[in-house]
């Protein structure tokens, strides 16, 4: 790194010769694209923004920000919910949406090597042909990209019988925040030495830019049988969720919704829902057709022995792709509840659902404000999105301390502050609830032995941002502070 840090402004012709002038973006209105992800209540204008065309760009690009000193920021499709893809202000924003290139099909190994602007649904979609499929399946899978799930981890309704992203990730090419290009796994799984494949995927960004990933494919199951159970309240439905657990059936997906959430995907989506139901269980079942034949009927019946007011059963490939469609636009079906919604992502034992789900129907009582309840049940990965209204003075300060709330009730129950969205700049305060003092310093580590300079996302993840550098004794003023890239608090 140089001596001095110095403006993006600075770097931009050098920029435009590694990327082409047509692909960095620095006139104000066109980088308002850019400020904000999924977690839109928070942007930054960004210095520049370079959408390079292969890894020797990415690699040419961190390397110059690296010699000057400017922070860089990676980005897919921007559709994260915790800001971790939110610019710096003053930085390079490195925008992957031009490589989506898909390298190789590699069935016979099962693997798929692609870039990093390659949607999640693509990945499926290259491999259907062939019997196979990528299971981790984010709802948001048909914008979302496997750099953004790299970085987060992410996972999605398929995710507890099958796992998350960091299972199907064998292989990645990564740009070092200093710009060195370093390859981590293969094709192989479980290489020697330490797990830095490991660290690597859900550090967010914040230890380098993937360039290419090698991903596991697995074969399609032979059957898939869905059905939608309808409860009377979440209370029935949860412990549906804990039998059919208990019984030894792994579904494919499990998945509840509760009233508002039922009412607001009916309207999105008329998949024929009743919205005076209190809950609603898509449960699916994937396998062989012996082994989905048998447990089909069981699941029915520990519905129907937990109360079920009803039950759909997906007749065909449309109804069941309706009922997905129903439950994937779950999100977005709030916009019909209210102006304005905070997604919150905590994790609980699974046992727990009714005890948090009836903190949860307090907390609402007590601000005043609508929270409906959509989530990944198997899991215990609870999505309650907190309704408010933007234009009400201090009511997205209260929505805000409200989805806090929800977050100390998943941590009293044992739980976690997030379960597939990330840390980011939104989760980062809650960081020293659930990690104690060494802990968080040993993250930090982690985290300088890749990036020393702080280059690499910084402001995400850690509550505390402190510098590489530090040493004890009295404090003294980081280079990197006096330069305003990093701060103290
Ligand atoms: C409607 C909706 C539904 C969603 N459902 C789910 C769900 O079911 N499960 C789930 O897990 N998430 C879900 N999400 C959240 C989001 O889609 C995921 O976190 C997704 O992985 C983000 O991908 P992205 O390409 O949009 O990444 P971005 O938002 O652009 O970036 C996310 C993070 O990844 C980093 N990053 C991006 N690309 C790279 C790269 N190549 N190298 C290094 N770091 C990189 C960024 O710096 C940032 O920190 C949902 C979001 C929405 C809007």
């Amino acid at each position: 790194m140089g001596e001095e840090p110095v403006s993006v402004g600075a770097l931009v012709e050098e920029i435009r010769a590694i990327a082409g002038g047509e692909h960095v973006v620095t006139q104000p209105e066109a980088l308002r694209t850019y400020e904000s992800d999924g977690l839109l209540h928070l942007s930054a204008t960004p210095g520049a923004v370079v959408l390079p065309d292969s890894a020797e760009e990415v690699q040419a690009v961190v390397a110059a920000c690296h010699r000057a000193g400017v922070p860089f920021v990676a980005r897919g499709a921007g559709s994260g919910l915790s800001g971790g893809a939110l610019p710096v202000e003053d930085g390079v924003l490195i925008a992957l949406s031009r490589m989506k290139r898909i390298l190789e099909v590699d069935i016979e190994n099962q693997r798929v090597v692609v870039e990093p602007g390659v949607t999640n649904i693509a990945v499926s979609n290259a491999v259907s042909g062939d019997g196979h499929f990528y299971p981790p399946d984010p709802s948001s899978q048909i914008v979302c990209t496997i750099g953004g799930n790299v970085a987060e981890n992410s996972g999605g309704a398929h995710c507890f019988k099958y796992g998350f992203t960091t299972n199907y990730v064998t292989g990645l090419e990564v740009v070092l925040p200093d710009g060195e290009v370093a390859q981590l796994g293969g094709k192989g799984l479980d290489q020697p030495g330490y797990d830095l494949l490991g660290a690597f995927v859900g550090s967010e960004g914040t230890l380098g830019v993937c360039t290419k990933m090698t991903l596991k494919v697995i074969p399609s199951p032979e059957d898939t049988r869905t059905l939608v159970a309808f409860f009377d309240g979440t209370d029935d439905a949860g412990k549906t969720v804990t039998d059919i657990v208990a019984a030894g059936v792994v579904p494919g997906a499990i998945e509840m919704a509760d009233q508002l959430c039922i009412q607001a995907s009916e309207a999105a989506t008329g998949v024929g829902y009743p919205t005076d139901a209190g809950a609603a269980l898509t449960v699916e079942l994937d396998g062989s057709y012996a082994e989905c034949e048998a447990r089909f009927e069981e699941v029915r019946k520990i519905c129907e022995n937990n109360g079920a007011t009803g039950i759909r059963v997906a007749e065909s490939e449309e109804e069941r792709a309706l009922i997905w469609k129903a439950r994937k636009a779950a999100f977005a079906a709030m916009g019909r509840i209210a102006p304005n919604y905070f997604v919150q992502d905590g994790v609980i034992p699974r046992t727990k659902l009714s005890e948090v789900l009836g903190q949860i129907a307090d907390l609402e009582s007590e601000y005043g404000l609508q929270v409906a309840n959509v989530f990944h049940a198997g899991d215990g990965n609870l999505h309650p999105l907190i309704c408010y209204d933007g234009a009400k003075e201090g009511e997205a300060e209260r929505a805000e301390e409200l989805s806090a709330r929800i977050l100390d009730a998943c941590l009293d129950a044992g739980g976690s502050i997030t379960g597939e969205h990330g840390v980011g700049v939104d989760k980062k305060k809650h960081m020293p609830k659930m990690f104690s003092e060494p802990d968080l310093a040993a993250f930090q580590k982690l985290r300088c032995s890749f990036d020393p300079g702080g280059l690499a996302n910084p402001g995400k993840v850690m509550p505390t941002p402190r510098l590489c550098g530090e040493v004890p004794g009295p404090y003294r003023q980081h280079p990197l502070e006096a330069a305003g890239l990093a701060e103290r608090f």
